[in-house]
């Protein structure tokens, strides 16, 4: 069922229409039932198996609304993706753009989407529209979601509005900025929100309306392709965590770490003196687990408060989850960034 990865395949249609250019990662959009297990699985389950071209052509109306140019890229359970996998992409999105692309679709799958839209976003250096949607539910399922996204993000990613926006997420007909939206529910076709802001516009009868525009913080970040990127740890805080993950991190082949503390931004007493030591060795992120809001700055003053840990030396992650600051560190680490320009980086 799939063609050849990397190679563009173009449906042949009038040139008067706008040009998408579409990147097929895999994911539940494009899975279907396996007859027998994969290697190494006992499993016999859904797996990606649908190319990027048979997802398009499967939905008539797109003819209508765009030429799309697919090239399938991978063709993955999306927690299979890498970051060097997405340095990649950003290379063949640009690729696409100066070649006279007007926008950008990427399917892939929902697992890990808020984080590979929010890692192009930080790289996307180009005015062109990048939408990246994907589907809870398999073509087969009843209800499946998929041929209704995917035409939504088509229709977006020819939208003028949606230009100089940055990546946009576009499922259920809400759009949503890359650097806020997370899936959180894992089975439920209205899985993905922006906590704390909800979607910046819809798409209705066909037509995408934006109606908030995304603030993006600082210029894009500049990491070619093929670069070595450095392992970020992220390191979740629980009730009665007594450090045995942390101290173990500085043994590790890591270059920096995100720690999701409880609340504000707190962890028990007993691990401060463990982040301090870890602060020596690596750059040290402070994030919240709660998920939505900001880390503190200067309210709590007990060891291992947020007060407490920034005098340490830790650098809060203001608005971003920890997921998403990993990411960003990865980034600035491999873009060479100072402390400073790393602290303004995390401030939206
Ligand atoms: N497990 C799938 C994936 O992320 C889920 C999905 O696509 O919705 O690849």
């Amino acid at each position: 069922m799939s063609e050849p990865t990397g190679t563009p395949v173009t449906n042949l249609l009038p040139t008067a229409l706008p040009q998408v250019s579409l990147f097929a990662l895999g994911g539940t959009i494009a899975s279907v039932p396996q007859t027998s297990p994969d290697e190494g699985s006992a499993a016999v389950g859904v797996r990606p198996a649908v190319s990027g071209r048979e997802l398009v052509d499967a939905v008539p109306l797109i003819a209508q609304v765009a030429r799309v140019e697919t090239t399938q890229v991978l063709q993955v359970p999306s927690v299979e993706i890498t970051p060097g996998d997405l340095l990649a992409l950003v290379e063949l999105m640009r690729d696409a753009v100066d070649s006279g692309a007007d926008g950008i679709v990427v399917t892939q799958g929902t697992d890990t989407l808020e984080e590979s839209a929010f890692m192009v976003d930080l790289l996307w250096d180009r005015p062109q529209p990048v939408i990246f949607t994907a589907a809870m539910r398999t073509p087969s399922s009843p209800g499946a979601d998929g041929p209704a996204n995917l035409l939504a993000a088509v229709q977006l990613a020819v939208t003028p509005e949606a230009r100089d926006l940055g990546v946009l997420v576009c499922l259920g007909d809400a759009v949503h900025a890359a650097r806020h939206v997370r899936k959180a529910h894992s089975s439920n076709p209205a899985a993905f929100e922006s906590p704390g802001l909800g979607p910046i516009g819809w798409v209705t009868e066909g037509r995408p309306r934006i109606a908030l525009r995304p603030v993006r913080g600082g210029a894009p970040l500049r990491v070619i392709a093929g670069t070595d990127l450095p392992n970020v740890a992220l390191v979740r805080i629980g009730l009665g965590d007594d450090g045995q993950l942390l101290q173990a991190v500085g043994s590790l082949d890591v270059q920096g770490l995100v720690v999701e503390g409880v609340g504000g931004g707190h962890v028990p007493r007993a691990l401060a003196p463990v982040l301090s030591r870890l602060v020596e060795q690596m750059p040290v992120l402070l994030a919240s687990r709660t998920g939505a809001g900001e880390v503190l700055t200067q309210t709590y003053g007990y060891p291992g408060g947020e007060i407490d840990l920034r005098a340490r030396g830790l650098l809060g992650t203001g608005a971003y989850d920890g997921t998403k600051a990993r990411l960003l560190l990865v980034l600035a680490l491999a873009a060479g960034l100072d402390r400073p320009a790393l602290d303004r980086l995390l401030t939206l």
